[in-house]
């Protein structure tokens, strides 16, 4: 199975991807996850790759789809899980055609391309409240009322780990970051919506009870 999750930044995608990964045992490719990875580790990649994501900028169509393209042609990723849960791919309509195409090659095709809708002032406030865990990459809000004052105080709710804003959480960045969503990635609803494997998802509610929505219509 080939499941795409789509929507802007803070729309929550991470979020979803994660529960849905596990649920349906498909392989979490988070594009954002693996270039800061790759940032951390100090790879050519990674620093190449920061200069655009400090600003708020698209890192260019090819090396994005040269990373996807590696990671779904090694054998191991193919035969470990059900297939592939997209979180951050693609973003560009470029990216969606090239990966259209690299799928077919590989016999696979997208099942299902899951839009979660937000309003943007809600995606502003998600976004500047966010915090991410230094050791297991959890996400969490300063909103969070359920936490016992953890998160203000820098800790992750899960593991204790330290919690950090990304540099692309900064007010600044956050805005131009809803730009580039709204003039490349935007038209990729209408892309799919074309081919017949769009569904819309209201992003606003619980956690919970939007991966209700979501895996009620798979
Ligand atoms: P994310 O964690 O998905 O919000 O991604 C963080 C940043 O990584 C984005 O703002 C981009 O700079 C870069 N990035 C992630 N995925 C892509 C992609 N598919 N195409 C281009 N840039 C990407």
């Amino acid at each position: 199975m080939i499941l795409v999750l789509l929507g802007a930044p803070g729309a929550g995608k991470g979020t979803q991807a994660k529960f849905l990964s596990e649920k349906l045992n498909l392989m979490h490719i988070s594009t954002g996850d693996i270039l800061r990875d790759e940032l951390k580790k100090g790879t050519e990649l990674g620093k190449k790759a920061s200069q655009y994501m400090q600003k708020g900028e698209l890192v260019p169509d090819e090396i994005i789809v040269e990373m996807i393209k590696n990671i779904m042609s090694d054998p191991k990723s193919q035969n470990s899980k059900n297939g592939f849960l997209m979180d951050g791919f693609p973003r560009t309509l470029n990216q969606a055609q090239k990966f259209d195409e690299m799928l077919l090659s590989l016999n696979l095709g997208i099942n299902k391309v899951v839009n979660i809708d937000v309003k943007k002032e809600e995606l502003i406030k998600r976004l500047s409240s966010r915090r991410v865990c230094h050791s297991c990459n959890n996400i969490c809000s300063l909103n969070d009322q359920k936490n016992g004052g953890l998160i203000e105080e820098g800790k992750c709710p899960v593991c204790g780990g330290q919690l950090y804003q990304r540099k692309d959480d900064e007010e600044r960045v956050i805005m131009q970051r809803l730009e580039v969503y709204e003039t490349q990635t935007r038209p990729l609803i209408d892309y799919y919506a074309e081919k017949g494997v769009l569904v819309n998802i209201d992003g606003m509610g619980s956690e919970e009870k939007i991966a209700e929505r979501i895996v009620s219509t798979l």
